[in-house]
């Protein structure tokens, strides 16, 4: 089974993130959304949140899981035996961030390739950070999340 494992923080996630998956199904035979947990950092959103949005948008979708993990994305890949990585590219930015964790991440385990899918033209400026800011501030971002929140 060709299982990838999408990783993030997606807090909250959005559509962009939601395009991603979407243009990723036919790829994969099981996509792993997998929300990266950071001991000392707690997320905007609540992890159970998080998940609960996650699952509730994909409850009719047999090929997507939704997990959480700590540590190494390429151990929690190996723990899944996932031999996919994958990630969304919005900007340059993201390209040099990614670049390097990529390149990292294949010289520490080579069997585990990055898959970058390039962002819808429309979906470039959406940013979990500033949908948190929007919200923060008591403004509606419902254009931004396909769920409810
Ligand atoms: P992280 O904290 O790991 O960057 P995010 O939740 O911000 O987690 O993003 C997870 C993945 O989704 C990353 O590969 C990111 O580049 C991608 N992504 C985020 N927003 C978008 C978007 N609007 N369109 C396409 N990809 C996106």
């Amino acid at each position: 089974m060709k299982t990838a494992v999408f990783p993030g923080s997606f807090d909250p996630f959005t559509i962009g993130h939601e395009s991603i998956v979407k243009r990723a199904l036919p790829l994969f035979d099981q996509i792993i959304i997998a929300i990266g947990v950071n001991a000392d950092k707690t997320g905007f959103f609540s992890l159970e949140k998080r998940i609960q949005w996650i699952q509730d948008l994909y409850k009719k979708e047999s090929k997507i899981k939704v997990d959480s993990y700590q540590g190494l994305t390429i151990d929690y890949c190996k723990k899944n035996n996932s031999h996919f990585i994958l990630r969304g590219l919005r900007t340059s930015a993201d390209f040099e961030f990614e670049r390097a964790i990529a390149q990292m991440n294949r010289e520490m385990n080579p069997d585990i390739e990055t898959v970058f899918l390039v962002s819808e033209p429309k979906h470039c400026a959406i940013n979990s950070s500033i949908i948190r800011d929007i919200i923060r501030n008591g403004g509606d971002a419902s254009l931004f999340i396909p769920f409810k929140i």
